[in-house]
């Protein structure tokens, strides 16, 4: 970071709107005098930053709907109509199209099912996303892209996704920014999901905690001190193809291995062991008393957990499942299944719980946090790291 004394002036006052933007999604609505409290920046440095921000269409100041002693007060909030942001959420065995308000409010959900070929996912997406950015009266501001599998964060580029290798060497919201004009990004989807956790789900207020995701493979990403660990080029965090299983039964894996994680203990392939139609039907079975196959595959994920654990230390793992949300009796079997696989006092020290993930609050959340940190240039993009109470 350049000494105080080098930073120029249009630098500083980007610094103040980034501040001024992100204490106002977090705090919520807030008149000019709680603003200057709140980020202790003097009332006319904070004025400046607040009109750049109404001028770009970041924030909006109406009267307060809570209006007391009859003096009218008003308030300054980010917009939920007017503009809007958009995700595409690339998954299996369908994709979704999202749309939400600046305050990352879902408006609408458009799900797909994921084609087979790179060219007709990006027809789809780019169709749907003109279809929005011509609405009349609303301002679109970007544009983030999700998807599972090992993404080269420098380049924007899937490097390989075992379960849709359509993605496979592309750069989707490149792509897409290419053609429609707007700040389109790409977000591993495990990424996106931890910034959902942290914003609305059951991570917030946590600067470090785990995160694994076991719906249609198994994601995972370690959050320390409020930064998703990465690895050096953002390939971090593929648990999902450890192998677990190296029987003569154990499947074949879309990475091409057998008995990865991922092929053994995943909402989708439990599903697939039961040999249900639809994992609704797979909950339903197990809740009715067909529960052997999978508490057959719950100590691979105790061994799955367990890694995470050992490496990691998280205070906090949360994990994203529906067969564990809808089948209360699979927390407490694998709790107990840990208690073998871990080292006790590794165990203790870490609470594990039900996260509330959602890939569309997910890819939302992606599209926000890019656009805010956008407000900086490069080189200051990690400040929250000097001021942890500004993290994301
Ligand atoms: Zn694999």
């Amino acid at each position: 970071m350049p000494s105080k004394g080098k930073i120029q002036p249009g630098l500083l006052g980007r610094i103040n709107e980034w501040r001024v933007l992100r204490t106002i999604q977090r705090s919520g609505p807030l008149s000019r005098a709680e603003l200057a409290r709140a980020t202790s920046i003097t009332a006319p440095t904070a004025s400046k930053a607040v009109e750049a921000l109404l001028r770009d269409g970041w924030l909006l100041e109406e009267d307060d709907a809570d209006v007391r002693r009859g003096r009218p007060a008003k308030k300054l909030r980010v917009p939920s109509e007017g503009a809007q942001v958009l995700g595409v959420v690339i998954d299996q065995p369908q994709c979704r199209l999202v749309t939400a308000g600046l305050d990352g409010v879902l408006r609408d959900e458009t799900r797909f099912t994921t084609p087979e070929s790179y060219a007709a996912l990006l027809h789809t997406a780019l169709t749907w996303a003109q279809e929005h950015l011509a609405q009349p009266k609303v301002r679109t501001h970007g544009l983030c892209v999700a998807m599972p599998g090992l993404i080269d964060y420098t380049e924007q580029r899937g490097l390989l996704s075992p379960n849709v290798h359509i993605t496979d060497g592309h750069t989707p919201a490149l792509d897409l920014q290419n053609a429609l004009g707007v700040p389109c990004v790409l977000i591993h989807e495990i990424h996106s999901l931890s910034l959902a956790e942290r914003h609305s789900g059951s991570a917030q207020g946590l600067d470090d905690f785990a995160l694994m995701d076991l719906s249609t493979g198994v994601g995972f990403t370690a959050v320390l001190r409020g930064q998703p660990f990465t690895g050096h080029r953002g390939l971090a965090g593929e648990l999902g193809h450890i192998t677990v299983n190296s029987g003569p039964e154990a499947r074949l894996c879309g990475c091409g291995n057998r008995g990865c994680l991922e092929t053994e203990v995943s909402d989708l392939s439990l599903q697939t062991a039961m040999g249900a139609a639809s994992l609704d039907e797979a909950i339903a079975r197990y809740n009715a008393g067909e529960t052997e196959i999978v508490n057959a595959h719950l100590d691979y994920l105790a061994i799955g957990i367990a890694a995470a654990i050992h490496v990691f230390n998280p205070p906090h793992l949360f994990l994203n499942s529906r067969f564990l949300q809808e089948c209360p009796a699979l927390l407490p079997a694998l709790q107990s299944q840990l208690a073998i696989r871990t080292l006790k006092p590794a165990l203790d020290d870490c609470t594990i719980r039900l996260a509330q993930g959602n890939k569309s609050e997910g890819v939302i959340a992606g599209i926000i946090e890019h656009l805010t940190n956008a407000l900086l240039p490069t080189s200051l993009q990690e400040l929250h790291l000097l001021d942890p109470a500004l993290a994301p």
